[in-house]
């Protein structure tokens, strides 16, 4: 079946993996895992047998060499006129964005369209967000639900209905949520397990306030520490931390579990000038079994691997020499480039290692037993390159940029790759997207 199943459309729909493209209208569709039809992105039962329908993504590796011998492709930009502390997340074959003041953005750079959103207000927007299923209260099946923190409130929006009022999740009367980048530093909302994580303070408390989307309960618990950053999520558990300790939480008890000798993780983007960020993403990367936090040990920069081994948690400092900037892909490899080199590493594991210039990484890929990496280069003109693989691909991007920062997408079901760069006029920084492969 390959009817387009946007309405009245009718088109056809270009397969990448599990996830497509119509050739007529540009919007996606995902494959029904059981009997094959294109149905909407967000549409929770199949058009065709019925069954509950989720969206599949697409890797690169499910878009096959074929769609990679088409690179390089006369990049179209899509500008959003609007001030981004935080990349787009990709999501549903679009791109989500939140800019600084609140506003939401949907993009689809297959159709060249940009779409703003229900804002969400004054606050969000300065640190990152993340989009999960979710079971909403008085709601059979889980949502994709967009989850934002502001000072004030953590929202839950519902992706598949964008224009409905967000559900909303206030601190404690007279306390606020650290969800300010510069303000608050590394802290972040997280969800694990239909729960809603946040650090809130209040007074000179400290507590981890832990929300159950479906039914509303919450819990909080008080942190033995006047500082800290997260929440992180490791294998079935939230910690927080700071300069002395990692804070477990479990419920409405926390305990302390002291850092590794002499590692110093970061907790504000005060202390990491060696850094370049992977704005969107936190400032740590999350891997399926632990977390990459950035980190210092004696004097060399690096990363604190936290890992959960049979319910125990590891720690394990990855040195690394001079600056670096680094970023990881979906299945949660780090990959690092710094010291005219670039690195990826697997749990603590350097799995590869190439020569690699000038090069800010945005992200790996393992495909065919090779990884390749999708990278930007400094120069008269941005490069973006696969390395690792057999055939390395360049794409100029014609345009030059005083700041930039590369981030790497595959908008599943899109076929498409595109570039995410920060502009730097004005003391603004923009968004422009980068679509580079087509079907
Ligand atoms: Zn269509
Ligand atoms: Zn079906």
């Amino acid at each position: 079946m390959e009817d387009c199943p946007h309405p009245s459309c009718g088109g056809v729909v270009s397969a990448a993996g599990g996830a497509g493209l119509c050739r007529e209208c540009r919007e996606p569709a995902g494959a029904c895992r059981l009997c094959g039809a294109w149905n909407r992105p967000f549409a929770q039962f199949c058009r065709a047998c019925g069954k509950r329908f989720q969206f599949g993504g697409a890797d690169l590796g499910s878009l096959g060499a074929g769609m990679l011998d088409k690179l390089p492709r006369e990049p179209v930009a899509l500008e959003i006129p609007a001030e981004f502390w935080i990349a787009p997340v990709s999501f549903g074959g679009y791109l989500w964005a939140l800019s600084t003041d609140g506003g939401l953005w949907r993009v689809n750079p297959a159709r060249g369209e940009v779409l703003p959103l229900l804002p969400l207000g004054p606050g969000f927007g300065r640190s990152s967000f993340v989009i999960r299923f979710l079971s909403l209260p008085g709601r059979r099946n889980p949502a994709p639900c967009l989850v934002a923190a502001s000072p004030a409130a953590v929202a839950i929006l519902n992706l598949a209905e964008p224009s409905a009022e967000p559900l909303l999740v206030a601190p404690e009367s007279g306390g606020r949520f650290l969800a300010d980048l510069v303000e608050d530093g590394f802290a972040a909302v997280a969800v694990h397990e239909g729960r809603v994580f946040v650090l809130e303070r209040r007074g000179g408390e400290l507590a981890m306030v832990s929300h159950q989307v479906a039914t509303g309960v919450q819990e909080r618990c008080r942190l033995e520490a006047s500082d800290a950053a997260g929440p992180l999520v490791i294998g079935n558990h939230v910690w927080a931390y700071n300069p002395a300790s990692l804070l477990h939480v479990s419920g409405a008890s926390s305990s302390a579990l002291p850092l590794a000798e002499g590692v110093t993780p970061f907790r504000s983007l005060a202390g990491v000038h060696d850094f370049r960020f992977p704005l969107g993403s936190a400032v740590w990367l999350t891997a399926p079994d632990g977390v990459y936090l950035p980190a210092r040990a004696a004097d060399r920069s690096g990363f604190l691997h936290l890992s959960s081994v049979h319910e125990s948690l590891q720690q394990h400092f990855l040195a690394l020499d001079g600056g670096f900037s680094y970023s990881a892909d979906a299945g949660g490899r780090l990959i690092v480039a710094g010291g005219e080199k670039l690195a990826v590493f697997e749990g603590r594991n350097k799995v590869a290692e190439m020569p690699a210039p000038s090069l800010a990484p945005t992200g790996a890929e393992h495909i065919d037993g090779q990884f390749r990496a999708w990278t930007g280069q400094v120069g008269a003109a941005i490069a973006v390159r696969f390395a690792f693989g057999d055939r390395p691909r360049n794409a100029a991007l014609p345009q030059q940029l005083r700041t930039w920062l590369p981030i790497g997408f595959l908008i599943p079901g899109a076929s498409l790759v595109l570039v995410v760069q920060n502009q730097h006029e004005n003391n603004n920084l923009g968004l422009s997207v980068w679509n580079l492969f087509d079907v």
